[in-house]
């Protein structure tokens, strides 16, 4: 009986020991280097996804818009060339999580609310369109050498990691708008396109979007060419440049853009001076300077939903990617397809 007992208490400290000893770390002063490529070759492993029954969704026909021909992957799968092309590689695992959840949701919506848009195929490749998507062979020539491993490994993972998940609003997925830069806040979806909007896209605040390239941008024209650009689209536009209120805003909307601009004798949208002048985005002052008219520009893209930037900013300061889709999709769930 000893015996045995003794045989049990080493078993024991067998099995307490030994994640001890395949656990434990060396003095950081010497091994830095070590630990750190041991960190990037774990970065460059694939998780390798258990097989996740999509039911009628498992694979995506893509249309590729440059030759027109149609390609039929996985769903996983595609969302590597959805996540690769929409956000840098470069950014925290959890906003690519997050990215990876908000394109599958996104595509879910297009196969079932676009039927029929594409013909045969269920999405496009046109971000301008339904969803931008790039080949791995493509993707890789665009990184640097050392990146590339680590970088597909780091979206495959943030894909597989996320497997099944998509978004919901009342049990149904949402139509998950995301953007560049939101310059500090995001926006409705009505100031931007019109419409009802949805109850899930409201504006909401993000901090540390202005540490990022994307957040800042200016754009200046002569009064010459400010004249010709609304001419092209408004033939009876007027402006006396000499006048105190030549040039006003007169409304801006919940996500600080542009609602409203008095423009000489016309009022137009932020919206359409956003395309009119090719800005970033509607959030943008306007002031006349000399000769010139001078536009500062906050935030990239339409501002609707979630900010990739601000994605990023969220997981920086400890944000899981669950956590960044509730910041983003007001009143949302996320669920097993
Ligand atoms: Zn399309």
């Amino acid at each position: 009986m000893k015996k045995y007992l003794t045989y049990l208490g080493i078993f024991f400290l067998l099995c307490f020991c030994t994640p001890i000893l395949f656990t434990s770390t060396f003095p950081q002063d010497t091994t830095n280097n070590q630990n750190q490529e041991t960190e990037s070759k774990k970065e460059a492993e694939e998780i390798v996804p258990s097989t996740y029954d999509y039911s009628e969704y498992q694979t995506v026909k893509l249309l590729h818009k440059d030759n027109n021909k149609i390609e039929e992957l996985p769903l996983d799968e595609y969302l590597y060339g959805v996540v690769s092309s929409e956000m840098p590689a470069s950014f925290e695992k959890e906003a690519l999580k997050a990215q990876a959840v908000v394109a599958r949701t996104y595509t879910l919506y297009k196969m079932i609310q676009n039927k029929g848009k594409h013909g045969e195929a269920d999405i496009c490749d046109d971000s301008t369109c339904c969803q931008a998507w790039i080949s791995k062979e493509d993707r890789f020539a665009r990184w640097d050498e050392e990146d590339q491993d680590v970088y597909w490994s780091k979206i495959v993972n943030s894909v597989n990691e996320t497997q099944g998940k998509m978004i919901t609003y009342e049990g149904k997925p949402i139509n998950a708008f995301f953007h560049s830069n939101s310059g500090g806040a995001t926006e409705a979806p009505i100031n931007v396109w019109g419409g009802s909007g949805y109850p899930y896209l409201q504006s909401v605040q993000t901090s540390g979007e202005e540490d990022y390239s994307q957040y800042e941008s200016e754009v200046s024209v002569s009064k010459k060419e400010f004249e010709e650009i609304i001419k092209k689209e408004h033939s009876n536009f007027e402006i006396d440049f000499s006048k105190e209120d030549a040039i006003k805003v007169t409304q801006y909307t919940e996500g600080n853009r542009v609602k409203t601009i008095q423009v000489g004798n016309l009022k137009l949208s932020g919206v359409e001076m956003r395309t009119l002048f090719g800005l970033r985005s509607a959030n943008f002052k306007i002031t006349i300077q000399n000769n010139e008219i001078h536009f500062e520009v906050l935030g990239y893209g339409h501002g609707v939903g979630m900010s990739q930037t601000g994605a990023d900013s969220l997981a920086k300061q400890g944000k899981t990617y669950e956590e960044i889709i509730h910041h983003f999709y007001t009143g949302v769930e996320i669920e097993d397809i």
